[in-house]
């Protein structure tokens, strides 16, 4: 007996066939999100797949991911579509229908726009759901390997985004990482920092747009990328949003503004009144990879910052009304700098005045870089690694160390990001 459900939202559809398996789709028809019988799978733009689970290990359970082949991410693809085929498409007109009103959604009537049967609902949302479901079904193997090929003609390669970013709509305003020399940062190695002209930026914003289409509205935000993509001088930022703002409220009106990386090196030479006006252009939230505040740390790590600095960088953004976004690299430095790192670290947190419950710390696991030199550096310098267990030990101290400051305190793991 199949217990059906479908949830119709801007921008995606979800299929639930039972409570092991449920399945998202964005309005174009490409798969982005399953979960099967307790592992999760998430599809890159770039058609890469990543299947997720959780494993015990030394009574912990504990998040484990991989990529899939190609030949596997074709079965998946394959297995899912099989499902709607044979489970979902026969017993249709008898699934449970939610919706979330937005953008792309046939108007549904007053809350809680839920229908248990689908063939209850209002006629357009019955229409729409059919036509999504038709769309993923043509979207096969061959398709969604051109899209890929049209996504990594709009794009150069991804580094990373902040976890609550995997959604927003990434421009490229610039590429790779203007300093490209942290020790322990390989994110953008092959990649030739690169500030784009305005006129290339507003092409690529069209490209952008033309290349999500009607699953535009699953974008809530803008992501201004790569690496910094603020280290650009105060005229040039100010005339780039500008420039995107208006289109950007023509095209995305449900968009929460801008975002984006923010050295504290290139960010904190400017005065309070450049980031209001930048606040004012709509930017909203700036994500400081802080790393740790003991500065022989910083500095063994090679990250041309000093802890006041960030502390005058941080005062700034909040007086200017934006909200901050954190970053601690817990496990760099290894057993050497363990400890020094979360005294100094915690305590710099925790004397912060200005925090806000918007903004967020975000505690990311130390991941070795491919790096040659951080290797090296590391034998030259008799640094013992931590763990993946201590490393897991670290996170908690700072958790519970953290745990009464007004912004949320979260995991950001660099390994489970896809674009
Ligand atoms: S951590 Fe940031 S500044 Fe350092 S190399 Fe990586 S992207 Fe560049």
């Amino acid at each position: 007996m199949l217990d059906l459900t479908l949830h119709l939202k801007p921008g995606a559809l979800t299929v639930g066939l039972d409570p092991v398996r449920v399945y998202s789709f964005d309005a174009e028809g490409r798969p982005f999100h399953a979960l099967r019988h307790g592992k999760t799978y998430k599809r890159g733009l770039d058609h890469r797949f990543m299947v997720l689970w959780r494993e015990v290990q030394e009574d912990e359970s504990v998040r484990r991911r991989r990529f899939l082949s190609p030949a596997e991410a074709r079965d998946l693809v394959a297995t899912l579509h099989q499902d709607l085929r044979r489970e979902v498409l026969p017993n249709l007109h008898r699934a449970a229908l939610r919706v979330t009103p937005g953008p792309g959604v046939p108007k549904a009537g007053p809350p809680p726009n839920l229908w248990p049967r689908l063939a209850e609902a209002p006629q357009p949302l019955q229409q729409a759901v059919q036509e999504t479901l038709h769309r993923i079904l043509e979207r096969d193997e061959t398709w969604l390997a051109e899209d890929a090929r049209r996504f990594r003609e709009i794009y150069s390669p991804l580094g990373i985004l902040p976890p609550d970013q995997y959604l927003a709509l990434v421009l490229q305003v610039t590429q790779g990482c203007h300093w490209n020399q942290c020790l322990f940062c390989d994110l953008y190695t092959r990649i030739p920092f690169r500030i784009r002209p305005l006129p290339e930026v507003l092409q690529h914003l069209e490209a952008v747009l033309r290349f999500f289409g009607r699953a535009l509205p699953l974008r809530k935000s803008v992501f201004l990328a790569d690496a910094n993509a603020l280290m650009l001088p105060e005229r040039r930022a100010t005339e780039l949003l500008e420039h995107l703002a208006p289109r950007i409220r023509q095209a995305m009106p449900w968009s929460r503004g801008f975002f984006s990386f923010l050295d504290v090196f290139t960010g904190e030479r400017h005065p309070v009144a450049y980031w209001q006006r930048l606040a004012h252009l709509g930017l909203r939230r700036l994500y400081i990879g802080l790393e740790s505040a003991h500065e022989p740390l910083i500095r063994w790590l090679n990250k041309p910052e000093t802890r006041e600095g960030a502390w005058h960088l941080l005062l700034r953004l909040k007086e200017a009304g934006l909200s901050v976004g954190v970053i601690v690299l817990v496990g760099a430095g290894g057993h050497r700098f363990r400890e020094p790192h979360f005294q100094d670290t915690v305590a710099f947190l925790r004397a912060f005045p200005r925090w806000e419950p918007r903004d967020i710390v975000y505690l990311s696991p130390f991941v070795p870089p491919e790096k040659p030199e951080y290797h090296e550096r590391v034998r030259a310098d008799r640094i013992r690694p931590l763990t993946e267990t201590e490393i897991r030990r670290e996170i908690r101290r700072f958790q519970q160390a953290l745990h009464d400051l007004p912004p949320r305190v979260t995991l950001y793991n660099i390994q489970d990001f896809l674009y």
